[in-house]
């Protein structure tokens, strides 16, 4: 659909900022995850006087409703609307640095002018989650479930190697999490990390319809461990998928 959009031409869409960076004097380029254009790197002009139109509708998590014109090189952003106010997401530590983390993330997923407009759902979905909520799994079951949504959910019932459903006895517990092998394993099969019994019971409620209550949870060492293998997670998927992607290039 977008061979037909040629230079000069408009196109509306509604996207995140998911960063924005110098390019001249006064002019930014702002990075979006859009609904259905993928991610679009555009020039607002103007935007770093105090005098833009624009104002500050283009900081990193605005969620907003933009016109482009198509350029030869770069969009250029000819309008921009706020649509949801996430102001909440500016202020306090917490909500900022979780949207950083998920902003950041979708930036290194998203590909220019790909569309996929359920990885946008996902990101405009956590993000009014964070302005509400700063529960501290937001990041990871963000994570997880983008991983899921990818073909990559873990195996969290039985051990990933041997099949060995999870018993009531040590001998059929799984003890340990490894992100080659793709979930739990028991342990007689153990590689990876050690995982408790109870951060697995988390990524089950994550993954299995119950966010509503895994996000409930205050700070623990069990969220800081699933936050941790989510964060490790995503970076592996990030990781492969990087060397898949240059590896194609070569050939
Ligand atoms: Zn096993």
């Amino acid at each position: 659909m977008n061979a037909k959009v040629g230079p000069g031409d408009l196109y509306r869409d509604r996207g995140v900022v998911l960063r924005t960076y110098k390019l001249r004097e006064s002019d930014r380029i702002v990075v979006f995850m859009t609904e259905e254009h993928g991610k679009v790197r555009a020039v607002a002009k103007g935007v770093r006087r105090t005098t833009s139109k624009f104002g500050s509708r283009l900081e990193p998590m605005s969620h907003v409703e933009v016109l482009f014109r198509r350029g030869r090189e770069l969009d250029i952003v000819s309008q921009a609307e706020s649509v949801d106010p996430l102001t909440p997401l500016l202020s306090g530590l917490d909500r900022a640095s979780q949207g950083i983390a998920v902003v950041e993330a979708v930036d290194q997923l998203s590909m220019e002018h790909e569309p996929d407009p359920g990885l946008y759902r996902m990101l405009v979905g956590v993000l009014r989650t964070i302005a509400r909520d700063p529960s501290p799994l937001n990041v990871a079951a963000f994570f997880w479930k983008v991983l899921a949504a990818a073909g990559l959910a873990p195996v969290l019932d039985d051990c990933v190697r041997c099949g060995e459903a999870e018993g009531g006895d040590t001998a059929t517990q799984l003890v340990a999490f490894d992100l080659d092998e793709g979930g739990a394993l028991c342990r007689a099969c153990r590689s990876g990390v050690p995982v408790s019994a109870e951060a697995l019971v988390v990524m089950r409620d994550i993954l299995g319809g119950r966010l509503r209550q895994a996000l409930e949870l205050d700070s623990s060492p069990v969220t800081h461990e699933v936050s941790v293998l989510a964060t490790r997670a995503m970076e592996h998927h990030l990781e492969r998928r990087l060397r898949a992607v240059s590896v194609f290039e070569r050939h």
